[in-house]
């Protein structure tokens, strides 16, 4: 075996690893991640989570915020470790808690579409794997977020990431959001930044921001205020070109036809 196949193979095995015991942070955050984009701790040991039925992932996440003018439907596409989602209902449910958080500013509120379980390698570990995880998945109305046990940066095989926004290679009009199962609960909404038109930024209050820091306090960030219209704007242009239906808005209204008062 040559040296880079050793060194991949171990690179490999760190991250099957990271898949086996990530189930541990059903809905927490891994210890004390330092920045948005990686995770710089250790992951923890704990024993997988039970199994939980597609119903309770249903349960668990509540319908959009009835004050928001536009609520969009994810559709939940599961990795499962034997015959069980990596992630639990709880898990889920504070993804979707914290984006809501975080995209009230613009009016946005997201709700389930439908959790269901797919065939996924264990590690996601290059852009074919990537391309590959939404075939034969078509786009519809919803914003599509697969959950895999473990997630490799393109550059550094080794290394995992809490998540990543995608855009098919051959086909840049269909995106997606990748979480890897040790993703911390603000994971979804920085992704989802991404879906929104965000690049990462340097504003220290921005869940956009990936390097580690103190201050401000974690409680205290999200959207910099200088990133809120480009959220805006994305957000009309995606309703406009009906990639996301907003379900606010009955089916005989026009799409994005936001109801007045
Ligand atoms: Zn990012």
């Amino acid at each position: 075996m040559t040296y880079s196949a050793v060194t991949k193979l171990i690179a490999r095995n760190l991250l099957l690893l990271a898949a086996a015991t990530a189930s541990a942070t059903a809905g927490g955050a891994p210890a004390a991640p330092a920045s948005d984009g990686r995770p710089t701790a250790p992951i923890p040991t704990e024993p997988p989570m039970p199994a939980a039925t597609m119903a309770e992932f249903a349960a668990a996440i509540p319908a959009c915020d009835v004050t928001r003018a536009h609520c969009y439907r994810v559709r939940i596409h599961l990795g499962t470790q034997d015959g069980a989602p990596y992630v639990s209902p709880a898990w889920l449910a504070s993804q979707f808690e914290f984006a809501n958080q975080m995209f009230a500013p613009i009016d946005v509120s997201f709700e389930l579409h439908s959790a269901t379980t797919i065939d996924a390698p264990a590690v996601i570990d290059g852009r074919k794997a990537r391309d590959a995880i939404a075939k034969g998945i078509k786009a519809t109305d919803a914003v599509d977020i697969f959950v895999v046990g473990a997630l490799a940066d393109l550059d550094d095989a080794a290394f995992p990431l809490f998540g990543v926004h995608w855009r098919r290679t051959k086909q840049t009009s269909r995106r997606f959001v990748i979480l890897s199962s040790y993703a911390w609960g603000r994971t979804m909404a920085h992704e989802l930044g991404h879906f929104f038109g965000l690049p990462h930024s340097t504003y220290a209050i921005s869940i956009m921001n990936k390097t580690p820091r103190l201050e401000p306090p974690l409680a205290q960030r999200r959207f910099a205020d200088e990133e809120v219209p480009i959220l805006t704007a994305t957000r009309n242009k995606i309703e406009k070109r009906r990639e996301l239906r907003n379900y606010r808005v009955p089916a005989a209204m026009p799409n994005g036809a936001v109801p007045r008062q």
